[in-house]
Parts: structure tokens; sequence; C-alpha cells
């Protein structure tokens, strides 16, 4: 079946053709950059969508990536005007995100009116977490009232690197996945099924990303509102935007850019990045134990499958499991997938993620059901 992959996001269209089948095939790749800036290549989604049409043909079925489900969605599905409704309510959650994916599912819907349409949502995976993984301490109201839980984000991937790993193990096992991008999530899975993650409500909390902080202790919100008079969207602005990598730094969100000044002698380009691995460390060696051992570690996104060093930072900090690194494979294993452990250790791989033919495979299932 030949689906045609729609990623939308604040100001850009990701899309690809996939030819779905027991090897996929990429028949079409492309992307809409700048949308509704001047000079972009569209003024909104309803042009991005038409644009990336514009050059394709044989597209049986379209799925869409969509970042929020809520609670009701626990995996992928054909988009009613029911699902539309409940994708529309979970904007909400997801002011930032929800918003576009839906922009772009309904420009499609005009053009490719008599297809399929699916959607497969980033919180899906998570829907196993237990309770004790996706409550947080609040009066109980918050969480029955106001939804205030864990849904967790990056779901397709991790889904993803744990069909992949599983593959590469012989069997589903306990594996610890890590998606280490611009956004960064640490997942652990128990047999095929998320457990635990690392991002909570919001793509907020967790480990330390290019912008965003990850963990902080909520009372320094409180402490900065009093002494600085920072408001609220000061305050998200701050923990979104300002902090993590590019916070610490004070010199950018990409972890290219500080490991050559850390090397030059930058020594808080030095220290961002140990914060990063340190902060890696220890949602990692939390999840060995809620897992109660772990068969298998997955390095995955930007920075997981280029950057060698924080890999070798991080697996020198998981010794005591077990970890051993093969260091001629880590250094040679960039952008591609492979075992970068040593011969007997626990196997450590890097896995190229791939959400697009996830949402490919999702969308030809749902189709075919
Ligand atoms: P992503 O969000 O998956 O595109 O990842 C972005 C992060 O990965 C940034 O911190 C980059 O420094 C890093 N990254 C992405 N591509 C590369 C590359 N080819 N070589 C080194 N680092 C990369």
């Amino acid at each position: 079946m030949d689906v045609l992959v729609l990623n939308a996001g604040s100001s850009s269209l990701k899309y690809q053709l996939i030819r779905t089948g027991t090897h996929e095939e990429v028949l079409v790749k492309g992307q809409v950059e700048r949308i509704g800036e001047p000079g972009g290549e569209a003024h909104n989604h309803a042009e991005a969508v038409e644009r990336a049409l514009a050059g394709l043909s044989g597209i049986e079925a379209v799925g869409h990536r969509v970042v929020h489900g809520g609670v009701r969605f626990s995996g992928s599905v054909r988009i009613t005007g029911e699902v539309e409704r409940v994708i529309e309510e979970c904007s909400a959650l997801a002011p930032l995100h929800n918003p576009h994916n839906l922009a772009a599912y309904r420009a499609s819907r005009r053009l490719l009116e008599n297809l399929p349409h699916v959607a497969v949502f980033d919180t899906s995976f998570f829907h196993t977490l237990p309770a004790r993984a996706y409550l947080y301490a609040l009066p109980w109201e918050y969480y029955e009232r106001d939804h205030i839980r864990r849904y967790g984000f990056h779901g397709t991937s991790h889904r993803y690197l744990a069909a992949r790993a599983g593959a590469l193990l012989g069997g589903a096992g306990k594996l610890i996945t890590c998606h280490l991008g611009n956004g960064c999530s640490v997942c652990a899975v128990d047999g095929g099924r998320a457990v635990d993650v690392s991002l909570g409500f919001t793509p907020l909390e967790g480990l330390v990303m290019g912008s965003r902080s990850g963990d902080i202790d909520p009372g320094i919100l409180f402490h900065l509102g009093r002494t600085r008079g920072l408001d609220l969207a000061a305050l998200e602005r701050l923990l979104n935007r300002e902090s993590g990598l590019k916070g610490l730094s004070g010199r950018s969100n990409d972890m290219r850019d500080l490991e050559e000044a850390a090397v030059a002698g930058d020594a808080r380009a030095e220290l961002a990045i140990e914060v990063f691995c340190y902060r890696l460390v220890r949602y990692i060696g939390a999840f060995w134990a809620v897992l109660g051992g772990a068969d298998g570690l997955v390095f995955s996104a930007g920075i997981g499958e280029n950057r060698t060093g924080v890999r070798t930072r991080v697996c020198r900090g998981l010794e005591c499991f077990g970890v051993r690194l093969d260091e001629e494979a880590n250094r040679t294993t960039v952008r591609r997938e492979g075992r970068i452990s040593a011969d007997g250790a626990l196997p450590v791989w890097v896995i190229p993620t791939n959400e697009e033919v996830m949402i490919a495979r999702d969308t030809a299932a749902v189709v075919r059901a």
C-alpha cells in the first residue's frame, strides 16, 4: 500500500510517500518550510499540503502524525468526525502541536476526500504505563477533573526502536530506549509494552534537552516569580526556549557546537555536556531498577545516532550494570544501525529512528483491519 505520511509542525510540513510491505520503500520525501512566515514556501498549512500533493500520485491512504491523543487513544485509528473532535479537545493539552496536525489533516481531507486517513499518536504507546508511573502526587481531583498525569511523547519513535531492538535481540525482552535529539526522552519497555518514560504531562520533563530544562525543582519557579517578578509566560519561555544545553552553555542548543567548543577549552560547554550525560545516566539507572534488569540499551535520534562521545560518557556511567562499549564499533557506527557494545557485555545498539515508517505501517494495518 502506498501511504502518504504527513508530519505537520508549527511552521513546517514534512511528508513521505512510503510503499509498505515486508520492506518499506520511500518513494518520495519532502518538506515545505517556513509556513506562514514572510518569504516562506506557503501561507498556511492548507497551501503547504497542496504543494506537497502537487508532485504525488498513486496515494492509497494518508497517515497523520498527531502529537496528543489524551487518554482516549491507545493505538492508531481511522479519522472520523468523532476522532477529529477528540483530537481538537486534546489541543488544550498540546496547544503548540495538535492545531497544526489538525490543520494539515483538514486540508488533506479536502483534497483526498475518498481516501482513508489514519491518526498515529505520539502518546498512545504510553497507555500501558501503570498508574504508579503516570500519576503525579497532587490532590486526586487534579487527575480526575483536570487530567493532569504523565502522557509521554516520542511514542512512535520509542515503539519503532523497541520493535527493532526486539528483532535484534531475538525476543521482546526488557529494553531501555534513548531518543536523543533536540527533544530528548528515555523509555522503559518490557515485552514490547512501555512501562515508564521521562517526558511527562508536557514534553518538558525529564532529560536535559536542546533548549528545554527537563527536570527542575518546581520551587524554583515560585522563587523566580517572587524575586524576579517573572510571570507565567516568561517562566514558560525560560524553561522551554532558554534552558537545556543552550542555557547552560550560553552558546548553542546544538551538541555538535558544544563538543567543538569543549574541545577548544570552553568550560561551560563541557559542563553542559556533563550535566546532559549525568541526567541520562540517572534516568537509565532508575529505569533499570523499574524493569528489574535490562536486556539491551538503544541510542537514537540526532545525538544518539551521531555523537559517539556522548555515548561513551553515558556508557561509562553504566559500567556497574555490565555495560561496556567496543570503542571501535562505537567510533564507526554513525547514522546507521549497529551494535556498539563489547563481546559478552550487555547489548547496546545504535538504531536510526524512523517514525515515518511506523506511521505508514500503522496506517496500512488500520486500513486493512
Ligand atoms: P534531531 O532533533 O534528532 O534532529 O537532533 C538534533 C541534535 O542532534 C542536535 O543536538 C545536533 O547536534 C545533533 N545532530 C543531528 N545531526 C547530527 C549530525 N549529523 N552530526 C552530529 N550531530 C548531529
